[in-house]
């Protein structure tokens, strides 16, 4: 794994102007390596999207070089189903366009608030 200290980010992409605030978002979390916001269309009581703070275009991008934050967005669904149900969720990582991915900028969509069809 290489060393990845500074940061990427893309002018032309949706979440990294999201992250630096230069669209509004609603956030949920925020720490040094993530960004967790209120998905605008969502799929269940509480649908929010984690993003890693650099731009990475999807899921494989970031665990092959960025595994660790890779983790990191994990552990923040977990703590974010914790306060809003009981610690059960769902992620989903849509990638490529094909498998439904429109933004590409690695996001987690934490899906929980509520029991979950299926
Ligand atoms: P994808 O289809 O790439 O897996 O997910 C992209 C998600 O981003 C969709 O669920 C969509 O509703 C959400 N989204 C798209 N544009 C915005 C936006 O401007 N703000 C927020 N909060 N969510 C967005
Ligand atoms: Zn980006």
């Amino acid at each position: 794994m290489t060393e990845k200290t500074a940061q990427h980010t893309d002018p032309d992409c949706l979440f990294c102007k999201i992250i630096a605030g230069q669209i509004p978002s609603d956030k949920v979390y925020e720490d040094d390596v993530v960004y967790a916001f209120k998905d605008i269309n969502p799929k269940a009581k509480v649908h929010v999207l984690v993003v890693p703070k650099n731009h990475y275009k999807d899921v494989a991008d970031l665990a092959e070089n960025d595994p660790k934050t890779l983790v990191h967005i994990v552990e923040t669904a977990k703590k974010i189903a914790e306060d809003a149900f009981h610690g059960n969720f769902r992620l989903i990582f849509n990638t490529g366009k094909d498998a439904g991915q429109s933004v590409f900028h690695v996001h987690a969509h934490v899906l929980t608030g509520e029991v979950l069809e299926e």
